[in-house]
């Protein structure tokens, strides 16, 4: 009772629409960028052009969706906080230096959340964010999270190296934040048993893979879906990603 009294007077104060205590069919898209580009190569699927992106953008923000922090993400899924109008979160994986230079001063605008996903090893290397990039956009709102440090498919890896692909990137990425990330996207999407008990040992609340799907409260937390947008997509197909997921 304590519990929905306090939820209804943070509604009220935060004038957040009360879907939450009714979040009992919790989903959320989670959306999945890599390269956003002026040029982007035709026949890469992962690079996004940057008016698309824009246009993108822009129909969220016009039509009330939500952008989450990672955290809020997560919270919402586990119904331990209010859940906003249209939730999303967006993230972008490998920290390419577009992220940056495109991405970030649109998110900007809207005064939009998200999630980089980063390789540690390419930090500081060509076409890559710079480590006081990632400063930059990590004290304005961007989180920082950990896409192993070489980007190796963590199925084919042993214990040891899997290990070292997790921990290594996490200190290299606490060491420019000065946060610890808790939350992995699996290279490839790809994953197994072992690479979950990592995670768990090394306090990881949660991994991602991709998949045609909107996230729900009853997903495996390691192994969240990812929907990718991908050079080619039409605007009608971001809309329907965003709305149900493929
Ligand atoms: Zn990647």
């Amino acid at each position: 009772m304590k519990k929905f009294l306090l939820m209804a007077l943070t509604c009220l104060l935060l004038s957040i629409p009360c879907a939450a205590k009714a979040a009992t069919n919790v989903k959320v898209p989670v959306l999945l960028y890599h390269v956003v580009s002026t040029n982007p190569d035709p026949s890469n699927l992962y690079q996004y052009n940057l008016t698309e992106f824009k246009k993108d953008m822009a129909y969220l923000n016009a039509n009330g969706y939500t952008t989450l922090s990672i955290d809020q993400y997560y919270n919402i899924l586990n119904k331990t906080i209010p859940m906003p109008n249209k939730p999303i979160l967006l993230t972008f994986d490998d920290c390419t230096e577009d992220f940056y230079t495109n991405v970030y001063p649109v998110l900007r605008q809207y005064n939009m959340k998200a999630t980089e996903f980063v390789i540690t090893d390419f930090i500081d290397t060509s076409w890559h964010l710079t480590s006081n990039e990632i400063k930059t956009v990590f004290n304005n709102g961007i989180d920082i999270e950990n896409h192993t440090t070489h980007h190796l498919d963590l199925t084919t890896l042993n214990y040891n190296q899997k290990f070292s692909a997790i921990n290594d990137a996490t200190a290299k990425i606490q060491a420019i934040t000065k946060k610890t990330p808790v939350y992995c996207a699996y290279p490839y999407g790809t994953y197994d048993a072992a690479t979950v008990s990592i995670l768990k040992n090394l306090g990881y609340k949660a991994g991602f893979s991709v998949s045609n799907t909107l996230s729900t409260d009853s997903d495996n937390k390691y192994g969240l879906p990812r929907i990718c947008i991908l050079n080619g997509d039409s605007f009608d197909t971001f809309k329907s990603k965003v709305s149900i997921g493929h």
